[in-house]
Order: structure tokens, then sequence, then C-alpha cells
């Protein structure tokens, strides 16, 4: 498994929830989110009401579970967590919602994968609070109603473009996550070695804050492992000079780029000139699977300047040469 996948490991709910913030003024970075949630939450509790819908999309690690259990947190209620591929039938979806008290929040992650059948169990409950099933079959199946408790449904999904239009006209409240910038990738290494008890220089945090791709779930595994590196070879100080040592070492570079990173750029410029190249010619390059190139590799380096997507194939950059110590080549004029 790549040290950089912003997926969770499995070893790390434990250790997700030691460090996970509970309070939205420990939720750092995403500023006009934090802003806005402040607002909504804020208002929603003096009418005593329950909060809006809110959709929270954004790639994997960003903190959208996190955010969820925050706003439960603040609204001081039980928070209820599923997924979209895990409620199978219209009866799955009407248990969990009979069983939720008033103002509750059901958390659906994945939420672009419910099955259109549960969607269509979903909107009368979110518009309404209102429950319409069918119970039995054939000729003695009947439809029923039931009144729920109001409740907020908080729906995560990686990307946006993946929800059907009708879910998502029935969010009130749509926050997108962004990428964090590397202050604030530090400020969370420091806040997770302060709660983990690791002795951790400024500036140790800040070298593995630069190479988190821009994702907290990355910067506290990388804190995890050079913890490791510094408890063997450093008396457990985490310093520039640790870190830098201890990263090099797990083989991410200054970019956050790994090895299947490197693989991919050196493959667009040297097998393929720096393109265009298509997807496909580029998977048989380096022997992966197309959809791992698209899911996993390219939006990364896409985000970071290094690769560019265009209709006849992936393009290098110059920053891609540069990263590689390769000559860019030169521009032809227009
Ligand atoms: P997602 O649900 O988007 O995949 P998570 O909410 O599980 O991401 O976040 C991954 C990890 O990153 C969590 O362990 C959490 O502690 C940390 N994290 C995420 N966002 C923040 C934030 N804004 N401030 C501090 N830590 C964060």
């Amino acid at each position: 498994e790549r040290l950089i996948t912003p997926e969770p490991g499995r070893d790390e709910p434990a250790f997700d929830r030691a460090i996970r913030p509970r309070k939205l003024a420990d939720y750092v970075g995403q500023p006009v989110v934090r802003d806005q949630m402040e607002i909504f939450i804020g208002a929603a509790r003096a009418r005593r009401e329950a909060l809006d819908h809110v959709l929270i999309f954004g790639p994997p690690g960003l903190g959208k579970t996190t955010l969820a259990h925050i706003i439960a947190h603040e609204m001081q209620v039980n928070l209820r967590q599923t997924s979209g591929p895990v409620i199978e039938k219209p009866g799955d979806l009407a248990a969990i919602l009979t069983n939720l008290d008033a103002g509750d929040v059901l958390f659906v992650d994945e939420i672009h994968r419910l099955s259109p059948v549960i969607e269509e169990v979903l909107y009368p409950a979110m518009e309404d609070y209102q429950l319409d099933i069918m119970i039995g079959e054939g000729p003695a199946a009947r439809s029923i109603k039931l009144d729920l408790p109001a409740f907020t449904l908080v729906g995560a999904t990686t990307r946006a473009g993946l929800l059907t239009s009708p879910l998502r006209d029935r969010f009130g409240i749509v926050q997108r996550l962004e990428y964090y910038g590397a202050e604030d990738l530090a400020w969370i290494v420091r806040r997770s070695a302060g709660i983990l008890g690791i002795e951790t220089e400024p500036a140790g945090a800040a070298e593995i804050a630069r190479r988190s791709r821009g994702t907290p779930r990355i910067a506290n595994r990388l804190l995890r492992r050079v913890r490791d590196y510094a408890q063997v070879r450093a008396q457990g100080r985490i310093t520039a000079e640790v870190a830098d040592l201890a990263l090099d070492l797990l083989k991410v570079d200054h970019q956050g780029f790994d090895q299947m990173d490197r693989r991919l750029l050196d493959a667009v410029i040297n097998k393929f000139d720096g393109g265009p190249v298509g997807v496909e010619s580029l998977a048989a390059a380096i022997g992966e699977e197309r959809g791992t190139i698209e899911d996993v590799l390219e939006p990364f380096l896409i985000q970071q300047g290094f690769l560019m997507r265009t209709p006849r194939g992936r393009v290098a950059t110059q920053a891609a040469y540069l990263h590689l110590g390769l000559k860019p080549p030169q521009r032809r004029e227009p």
C-alpha cells in the first residue's frame, strides 16, 4: 500500500479518533467553510431547529468525516454514520431514520453510491421528514407513511459531479473542501504531535507538511512514520533534518511525490516525448490500470501543475521536467 494514499489505512481508525478535532475552533484551515458553518450552526441552535442538510465534497482525507462529527458535536446531538453502498434496501434506510432523535445528524459517506431506489425514499425524508415506503410484496403490498423526527443529513462525496441533481438540490448547505496549504498542515502536524506526545520542532512539522500533498490524513500518517525514525535514530525528537532524512528514506520527495508519481512523469517525458499521450498507452507503459491513473495518480499531479489533461492526452509541464532534473524542451512559438 502507498504511504501517501489519501485513503485511510487499516490500522488508522483508533489513531484517527485520538487526533480528530471535535470543535469547529480546532478545525484548521478551510476558513470559508468554518466561518459559514459557525453562522449556520449558531442560527439553527438559536431557533432550536435541526440544521439544514449539508453536502460536503472534496478529495479523500481532507476532513469530510471530521466536519460531520464537528457539526453533531456543536449542535449537541448524536451522529449516526453509514455509507451509500451499505444501504441496500429501503428497509435499511427506514430502520436508520426511524431510530433518530430530533435534531440528530445522519452522516452518509460516499453518498453518490446510493441506489436510485434508496434515493427515492430519501427525498421526502429530507424535504418533509416523511417516510414513504412499500411493505410486503405482490397483491398484499401496501405503502405506509411515517413521520420522522427533524434530522440533519450530512452527505459526503469525493466528486460533486457524481451526485444526481435531484439529490444535490435537496441540500440547503453545500461545502467544498480545498487542499490545505503548508502552513495549515504544519499546524495540524503540531497539534497531532502535541496530542500524541511527540517532540516536534516547528521546522520539523513544516517539513512533514510540505510533503503531505495538501492532505491532513497524509500529514498525520507521515508524522507517525517520521516518529518511528526519530525514535530509532534521533532520541525521538523531530527536527527539520530528521524529518528530511526520514522522508527521503520513505521515498517521499519534496513535492510529496512517491515512486509511482515519478514513474508516471518519467514515462510521459521519456517514453512519449513529453506527450500528449493517451491514458491507455500510459497505463500500458507503466503497468498500472487506467482507473488507478485517473483516480489516484493524476489528480494531484494535475492540481500541482506537473501534468496537463488535454483533449489529445496527457502532457508533462515544464515543472515536471525540472522536478526530474531534466531540461524542459524549448516552447515552440504559436
Ligand atoms: P475524509 O472524511 O475527507 O476522508 P477525515 O475527516 O477522515 O477525511 O480526515 C482525515 C484525518 O485528517 C482525520 O484523522 C483528522 O484528524 C484529520 N483532519 C482532517 N481535517 C482536519 C482539519 N481541518 N483540522 C485538523 N485535522 C484534520
